[in-house]
């Protein structure tokens, strides 16, 4: 068996920058995951600035040989006709392809990987987990995404008792040459149409020469057929270029105001969509992901050697401190504060209005500009916080 300060569970960006930020403090890290990289993940892929800090991209070294999509703001629509342009005039976010930025990410994280790995077993022994009797650790960080195993263990219950606040559903296709002139969409400016309520919205975005088109809905009520509606009007509108098809791929997760997840129990850390960390209302998952590995390794590293509830508690301290309180219930959304009638009449005034779509819309609920990045983490003299964390 492989001894390790840390092993972590997946791969995707909430592992990735758990590893990095334990590896950059000197800890010895084991990454497993499922599927063999580079590996698609359901998304639409826009990241923000705040996150290129954090993880100090150079973005310049991305962009070889990667799709990196500058976007100036979206064009924000409604269900009921209208839209409008939320145009920041400079470049406030990025379109990813998330086979690229994940294999990326994991490859720069410093810790020994081991993909095409699934977590079939994790037991304890002493004060050490083992994981599929190769790997062993004091500490297991478990980044899986919505189904991951290690949250399982800890009392998740993904589509069972818990609240399924979004489900989502894309394709992403490359343009087919004839189609690489198609001016439907402003790749700088995504659109996005919200649905009358507010609890969900679709997207047209160009990334380079992909195309990205989706729905995700909170609640996901009568999902498959608001779906089919939603891509039928995008043909009927004109919105998708011809003979564009691909095959839709959905997956669900939780919003971090509502999830009711523990997020850490008996030396098992969970970060990203394991532990339900999504913005809401934008849906944001990957910023979150990113932030939440960066805080558990934080958490980690702040006292080697201490006891593992003390961990626990550090990390959930911060995760709240960072991204506010949890309800662990579905709580009403902004548009249910206003009397049924008004509702749709009044969102479109406001959407309608170049101001508000800009501040309110785009700058806060899906740049989250109140939110300041998080600095990346410091680079310790190898060795030194590894010795502690081993005599564990
Ligand atoms: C349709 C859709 C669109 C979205 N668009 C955006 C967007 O534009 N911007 C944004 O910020 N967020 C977006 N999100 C949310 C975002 O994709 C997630 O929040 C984000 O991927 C979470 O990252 P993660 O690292 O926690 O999990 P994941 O990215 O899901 O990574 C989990 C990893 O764990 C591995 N794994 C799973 N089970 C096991 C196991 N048993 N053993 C070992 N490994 C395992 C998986 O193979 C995977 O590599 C979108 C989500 C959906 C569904």
């Amino acid at each position: 068996v492989r001894r390790a300060d840390v092993v972590v569970v997946g791969g995707g960006p909430a592992g990735s920058s758990a590893a990095w930020a334990l590896v950059r403090r000197g800890l010895d890290v084991v990454v497993i995951d499922r599927q063999r990289f580079p590996r698609d993940k359901v998304c639409a892929g826009w990241i923000t600035p705040p996150l290129v800090h954090g993880l100090e991209l150079d973005l310049g070294a991305y962009a070889r040989g990667r799709v990196l999509q500058p976007i100036r703001g979206f064009t924000v629509a409604m269900e009921d006709g209208g839209e409008t342009a939320a145009d920041f005039g400079r470049v406030v976010s990025y379109g990813i392809l998330r086979r690229e930025l994940d294999h990326f990410l994991l490859l720069r994280s410093g810790a020994e990987l081991f993909t095409g790995e699934p977590l079939r077993e994790i037991r304890r022994d002493g004060r050490r987990w083992v994981v599929n009797d190769r790997w062993s650790a004091p500490w297991v960080i478990g980044a899986g995404g919505h189904f991951c195993p290690v949250a399982r263990r800890i009392g998740a219950r993904p589509g069972g008792a818990e609240p399924m606040t979004i489900r989502a559903s894309e394709m992403e296709v490359p343009l087919p040459p004839a189609q690489r002139s198609w001016a439907g969409v402003d790749p700088e400016l995504p659109w996005i149409r919200f649905t009358r309520d507010l609890r969900g919205y679709g997207w047209v975005v160009r990334k380079g020469d992909w195309l990205n088109v989706g729905l995700g809905l909170q609640g996901g009520t009568a999902f498959p057929r608001r779906l089919e509606g939603f891509l039928d009007g995008l043909h009927r509108e004109g919105r998708l270029p011809p003979d564009v098809a691909g095959a839709l791929r959905g997956h669900a997760y939780l919003l971090h105001p509502e999830s009711p997840r523990r997020v850490a129990d008996d030396g098992l850390l969970l970060v990203g969509d394991a532990a339900g960390l999504a913005f809401r209302p934008s849906g944001e998952g990957i910023r979150p992901a990113v932030e939440s590995g960066m805080l558990a390794a934080a958490a980690i590293a702040a006292v080697p050697g201490a006891e593992l509830a003390s961990v626990a508690r550090r990390y959930e301290d911060s995760l709240i401190a960072r991204f506010g309180p949890r309800a662990g219930r579905v709580r009403r959304g902004p548009a249910d504060l206003l009397p049924g009638p008004w509702r749709a009449p009044v969102i479109r005034r406001l959407l309608a209005s170049r101001a508000f779509a800009r501040r309110v819309v785009v700058g806060r609920w899906f740049l989250r500009q109140d939110l300041p990045a998080l600095d990346p983490p410091p680079e310790a003299r190898p060795g030194r916080l590894a010795v502690a964390a081993r005599s564990l």
